[in-house]
């Protein structure tokens, strides 16, 4: 006889607290059986086996099961694709119901819908709930219904349609999860990774940065930001925690959160801007996608000080502090003329708290190309932006310290570069469209 039993799948929301679609399962009556799949579909495209993500997601799944374990139960993991997973625990129990949190990612999408139809076969229920957002595809929309694809009026409506129901905690049941001693959870090395310097610590929202955010987050050199980026990406805090705390300590954090699920609606949206610019007009810009330079920018070996350094600390680090990322972003499209999707995947492989929507939406924004962008024109000056940003070169110092006794000659000259993007652009946005 298979034991009865209702699943819930972790994907980005590795948390045993205020979890909505874990706390509906676990109120359904029926034994919860957690399980979390090391999708191969995923980990076989990630070239670099020291991926601090794939360690985090790890730490993260030991941290859940040894909490778990208090309670008799543990995570169930699996390493292959997600039919393959499925198929096994259908063999295994007789399911009434698999619970899981959205993912608004187009290959997400279409992973659920395939994974729904073979539940659906079997007659066994998908349920599926919003979780990693406050308000989802087309809960902020236009008065006519149409999306928003301009920041402020839709951080606007997003702010008025707020109530404190949204952003209400879900109690986790701990009686109701399935109880069992037979699990095991993969470690890296059983999925073919390696480990890395990145440390899992239980995220926690620090008073002291937050309150002071809106004066200190634009200098590098300070980390005055949260870094609680991977905590988002992977659900492992909660964003009503999140926007509870931000209402309470200051609102121009807020706006970074609603900047984030901006981005995911448009992604929702606009599936097309993964390989498309927003704005179709952009992608008649002649890129000189040299790729010498795209090395000698990946190495942070420019010339440009701060924007070498910004490289660095992404390379040694996975992080770059966000007022870099927009520097070295910009010096990359504007100043190279290289193809914004090649910073955006270079970037994907390289930050931890790497997200689709966030990634591309501030990548198309630096390019000039996505919704609500920087004017084209508008081109950083890294020698400027030094100046206000970090006068003391305390940043650049810290991650590019051998800068003044380097002896490379900065890669472009600022003026030089500037006067060809200006000619550039303005010439393909003239193209008739
Ligand atoms: P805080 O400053 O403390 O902000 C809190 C949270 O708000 C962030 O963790 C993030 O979830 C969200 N947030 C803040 N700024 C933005 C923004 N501009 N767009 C969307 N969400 C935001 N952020 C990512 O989460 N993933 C990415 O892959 C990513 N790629 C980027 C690429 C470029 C070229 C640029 C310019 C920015 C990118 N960002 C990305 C946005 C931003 O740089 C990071 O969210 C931020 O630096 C993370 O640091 P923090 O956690 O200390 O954030």
């Amino acid at each position: 006889m298979k034991n009865k039993i209702n699943i819930f799948w972790f994907r980005r929301d590795l948390r045993i607290n205020d979890n909505k679609g874990l706390a509906a399962a676990l109120s359904s009556g029926i034994p919860v059986l957690p399980v979390f799949i090391y999708d191969t579909e995923i980990l076989n495209g990630l070239p670099d086996k020291h991926d601090r993500r794939v360690h985090y997601i790890s730490q993260a799944i030991s941290a859940m099961d040894a909490e778990l374990k208090k309670y008799h139960s543990g995570i169930h993991t699996f390493y292959s694709n997600v039919t393959d997973a499925f198929e096994k625990l259908m063999a295994r129990y007789d399911i009434e119901a698999v619970y899981c949190n959205r993912d608004y990612e187009p290959g997400a999408i279409k992973r659920d819908a395939r994974v729904k139809k073979i539940l659906q076969e079997q007659g066994i229920v998908l349920n599926d709930y919003k979780d990693q957002v406050i308000f989802e595809q087309s809960e902020i929309v236009k008065e006519n219904g149409s999306p928003y694809t301009v920041y402020t009026p839709y951080a606007k409506k997003w702010r008025n349609t707020l109530s404190e129901a949204d952003t209400k905690p879900y109690d986790i049941n701990f009686a109701n999860f399935y109880k069992s001693n037979e699990n095991a959870v993969y470690n890296l090395k059983d999925i073919g990774f390696l480990y890395t310097d990145y440390m899992y610590k239980k995220p926690v929202l620090d008073a002291g940065i937050i309150k002071q955010y809106h004066q200190y987050r634009d200098y590098p050199a300070l980390q005055h930001t949260t870094q609680l980026g991977t905590a988002l990406r992977f659900g492992t805090i909660s964003i009503r925690k999140c926007v509870r705390f931000a209402l309470s300590h200051n609102e121009v954090w807020l706006s970074e959160l609603i900047w984030r699920e901006f981005f995911m609606q448009i992604l929702f949206h606009f599936p097309q801007v993964v390989t498309q610019s927003f704005k179709p007009q952009y992608d008649f810009i002649p890129w000189r996608n040299n790729e010498a330079e795209f090395e000698i920018w990946c190495e942070g070996k420019t010339g440009y000080p701060i924007v070498d350094a910004g490289m660095r600390q992404l390379n040694q680090t996975g992080y770059m502090h966000n007022r870099v990322r927009m520097i070295v972003a910009s010096f990359l499209c504007k100043h190279l003329l290289i193809d914004w999707r090649w910073g955006e995947t270079y970037f994907a492989q390289k930050l931890n708290d790497y997200d689709l929507s966030a990634n591309n939406g501030n990548w198309q924004w630096a390019a000039g190309c996505g919704c609500d962008a920087a004017p084209y024109f508008r081109i950083f000056n890294p020698t400027t932006q030094t100046h206000k940003f970090d006068k003391e070169l305390l940043y650049i110092k810290q991650w590019n310290p051998e800068f003044e006794t380097r002896l490379e000659q900065p890669i472009v000259i600022h003026d030089v570069a500037r006067k060809r993007t200006l000619a550039t652009y303005k010439k393909a946005l003239m193209q008739p469209y």
